[in-house]
Formats: structure tokens, C-alpha cells, sequence
């Protein structure tokens, strides 16, 4: 596809004739995929899908981040037309990345949840393909390390957040978003000597290990030092990177369930995310984006730019390796 056609393109997520390729046709029209690629439910060939999980039942607080998934989506359609700045390569003319629709599970019987979230990101794994997450709330993290760990062992975690959600609670069958990665340490998902949590303004003062870099160490050290603290604890381990989008100040990602002042800037985590090329990245999400909090869209916009620059790492990561 060519500038030219979207003056005849429309709806490239279920007529484009590979997945490869930037898209051309309108931003503001058509039918809705993450960053215009193909909507698809096949997984032959496929290196990286994308997939939305529109769950929210284990929020501490406001809720709606069921349409996270739609919303980021929509707000991805205005980077489709152009390589992602500033990473000197265009991921999607070098792999085959495509939008995987939506995970498929009955609201009202949250209990089975978990594991059909696990088999769901099992079955992509399975089909030789890696998976970006578009939550939901933070908890769907849990059932997806599940499934990675299984491949590849108890994993690095980096996790960009203003809450460690690592508070305690030791009844396995709950679903909370804000316990899911003690249970993670607990269950040996993650190896949390090699994990680090970066942007964190809220106190728990047992860290189950994990490494912090608080939101106030990265205003003061800068976003350079912070991400050679963070590959100094990663290494070369595998590593999967969640994105909770309040990780951002309430200036920059207002649309979320459990906003706390004194975040990092969008700026901030944009570099940081592009500097981290190189780490292992297996696999990532990004989380909590809100869309009936999210007034302007600007946390939508912020969620798919994150989604993107993970995109990024990911590629980064297979092409180099
Ligand atoms: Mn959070
Ligand atoms: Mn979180």
C-alpha cells in the first residue's frame, strides 16, 4: 500500500493482503485493529500477536478498563501510516504482527477466568508466535506469566507502576490487582532478584525481593541511569515487561482506576522504553487504561503509544538476536 490508497483503502484489518506493511487509509474511518494490522483469529506464520483482554473484575477501585482493549485500538489508527519514530527500523515490514481479536470468557463466572486466560495466551505461544497484551486490569498479567513461565521458566519482570501490587495475600483463588505479582513471586513465575519495578509512589514496604526504582529516584537520576539499573538487574535473562499506564503522572494518563500524583511524564517513559533495546524481551501489556475516566483520550493515546515502543522492544530483540 502506497499514500495513494487511502483515497480507496478502507477497512485494511480484513482486506490487506499480508500482514506486512504500514497502512494508508484514513485514521479516522474503517474497520478498528491495533495499529491497522490484520484481524485475524490464524496465527500460521504470525511472529507477534496482539490481543485484547477486556477484563476488569479485580479492581480495588474505579472500574472500566473492559474497554481498554477498544480503546487503545482506535487511538492506535494515527501512528498506522508511519514507522515508529525513532527506532530506526519498521517493525511491521520485517515481521508478520498481526491483532488477534479479543479473548472470548463469560463475565459472570469470574472464577474460570484465570485459566482461560492462561490457555489463551498458551495457544499463541504454541503457534510459535509471542504475545502483546492490551488489558484489562493489571491482574490479567498473572494467568499470562502463567503461560509464559511454563515456556520459558520463572522469567524477569520489568513493571512500570505506581503500586508494586505485590501486597500480600496468600488465597491463591482471589482476583486482585493489586496482590497478583506477590502471588506471582510466590508461585516461582517470576524471580524477582532479576525483576524491577520502576515508577512506584505508593508504600509497601516488603518488596518480595523485586528491585525498585521509585518515580522520585527517576526524576532525580534521569532516565538514562534508570535504564542501566534495570538492564543491570535484567541481564539477558527472559524477560516480559508490563506496562500498568499508571505507572504515567494523572497529567499524562488521567483515564485510569487508581491515579496517584508525582508519576512519570510521557516523555520519561518514552525514552525509557526506546533505551531499553536490547533486553530479552519475550513478551509484555499494557494495563488499566480506562476509557470512562479518560475525558480527552490522552491515557488511550499513551496506552497504544506504550503498545507500540513494546512492539518495538520485542522486534528489537528478535532481529538482533
Ligand atoms: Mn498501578
Ligand atoms: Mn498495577
Amino acid at each position: 500500500m502506497a499514500l495513494e490508497d487511502a483515497k480507496t483503502d478502507v477497512d485494511g484489518a480484513i482486506t490487506r493482503k499480508t500482514h506486512r506493511g504500514l497502512s494508508f487509509e484514513n485514521t479516522f474511518g474503517g474497520v478498528t485493529s491495533f495499529l491497522r494490522r490484520s484481524y485475524t483469529k490464524d496465527l500460521t506464520g504470525v511472529d507477534l500477536a496482539v490481543t485484547g483482554i477486556p477484563f476488569d473484575l479485580a479492581v480495588t477501585n474505579r472500574p472500566g478498563t473492559r474497554l481498554g482493549p477498544r480503546a487503545i485500538r482506535e487511538a492506535s489508527t494515527l501512528q498506522a501510516p508511519d514507522a515508529p519514530y525513532g527506532w530506526g527500523f519498521n517493525p511491521v515490514d520485517e515481521f508478520d504482527i498481526v491483532d488477534y481479536g479479543d479473548m472470548a470468557f463469560d463475565y459472570a463466572q469470574i472464577a474460570d477466568f484465570p485459566a482461560a486466560l492462561t490457555r489463551h495466551i498458551t495457544g499463541i505461544l504454541n503457534a510459535g508466535a509471542a504475545s502483546l497484551t492490551l488489558g484489562g486490569d493489571h491482574y490479567i498479567s498473572f494467568p499470562i506469566l502463567r503461560a509464559y513461565a511454563e515456556k520459558f521458566g520463572p522469567l524477569s519482570l520489568v513493571q512500570f507502576d505506581a503500586h508494586s501490587d505485590t501486597w500480600v495475600d496468600d488465597d491463591f483463588d482471589r482476583i486482585d490487582h493489586g496482590t497478583m505479582f506477590y502471588k506471582a513471586v510466590k508461585a516461582g513465575l517470576i524471580d524477582p532478584a532479576r525483576s524491577v519495578q520502576i515508577g512506584i509512589r505508593t508504600d509497601n514496604p516488603d518488596t518480595m525481593g523485586v528491585h525498585i526504582i521509585d518515580a522520585r529516584e527517576v526524576h532525580e537520576m534521569g532516565t538514562r541511569a534508570a535504564v542501566e539499573k534495570i538492564k543491570s538487574v535484567v541481564g539477558d535473562h527472559p524477560t516480559y515487561v508490563s506496562f500498568d499506564i499508571d505507572a504515567l503522572d494523572p497529567a499524562f494518563a488521567p483515564g485510569t482506576g487508581t491515579p496517584v500524583w508525582g508519576g512519570l511524564s510521557s516523555a520519561q517513559a518514552a525514552a525509557m522504553l526506546r533505551d531499553l533495546a536490547g533486553i530479552n524481551m519475550v513478551g509484555g501489556d499494557v494495563v488499566e487504561v480506562s476509557p470512562p475516566f479518560d475525558t480527552t483520550g490522552a491515557t488511550a493515546i499513551a496506552g497504544a503509544h506504550v503498545a507500540v515502543a513494546l512492539m518495538c522492544l520485542w522486534c528489537w530483540n528478535k532481529r538482533n538476536r
